[in-house]
C-alpha cells in the first residue's frame, strides 16, 4: 500500500540542493517512492510534486494535472514520474500565471513560464520519452523541473508585487 510521505517546506536545505540523477529506476524502492509520491501529492490536492519535497534529493518529479480548488483550470491527466528530466528548447513566449507550492504554504505568486516546452526524461518503466508540453501542464513540469535545480516559484517573480496570499487567490479563483 502506498503511504502518505510528509512534506517538506522552504527553509529545509533539501528544497534548495541540486538533485541527483537516477541510475535505479527499475528497483523496488525506487519504484515504492514512485507510488507514495502519487499516493502523497492527491492527498494534498497538489499538482505536481518533486523528489525534494518530500526529502529525497533524486531527479524525480510527478506530474498529476487536474481540476481542483487551489487549481480551478488545471486540466485532467493520469500522474506520470518525470525521471531525468530535460528541457531541449522552449518558446520565445511566456505568460504569466498564479502558482503555488506545497512547500510554501499561503502563499501565491504571478509566476512567468515558457508557453510550450520540449524535453526528454524517462518515465518509471525506464522508457525515455521525447515531448511537448503546452499551456498549465508546461507550467506545472517547469515548476518540478526548477526544484529539482534547488529553485522556488519564489525565484522566479519579477516582482514583489506579484505575491499574494491564499486568503485573496481564492476571492480572485472564486469570481473566473
Ligand atoms: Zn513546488
Amino acid at each position: 500500500m502506498p503511504k502518505k510521505l510528509d512534506i517538506s517546506f522552504l527553509g529545509h536545505t533539501i528544497l534548495r540542493q541540486k538533485a541527483i540523477e537516477v541510475l535505479e529506476i527499475k528497483q523496488f524502492d525506487f519504484q515504492n517512492l514512485i507510488d507514495d509520491m502519487i499516493y502523497t501529492v492527491k492527498k494534498v490536492n497538489g499538482l505536481g510534486i518533486a523528489a525534494a519535497q518530500v526529502y529525497e534529493n533524486k531527479r524525480v518529479s510527478i506530474i498529476a494535472s487536474k481540476p481542483s480548488v487551489r487549481y480551478p483550470n488545471a486540466s485532467l491527466m493520469e500522474p506520470i514520474a518525470i525521471i531525468n528530466p530535460i528541457i531541449l528548447s522552449h518558446s520565445q513566449k511566456t505568460t504569466k500565471e498564479w502558482e503555488g507550492c506545497l512547500g510554501i504554504p499561503g502563499i501565491r505568486g504571478l509566476v512567468p513560464r515558457y508557453t510550450s516546452i520540449n524535453v526528454k526524461f524517462t518515465d518509471r518503466t525506464g522508457k525515455e520519452i521525447i515531448k511537448t508540453f503546452t499551456s498549465f501542464v508546461a507550467r506545472i513540469f517547469q515548476h518540478e523541473y526548477d526544484h529539482l535545480h534547488g529553485k522556488a516559484f519564489l525565484d522566479r517573480l519579477e516582482s514583489n508585487q506579484d505575491i499574494i496570499t491564499e486568503i485573496e487567490y481564492q476571492k480572485i479563483v472564486s469570481k473566473l
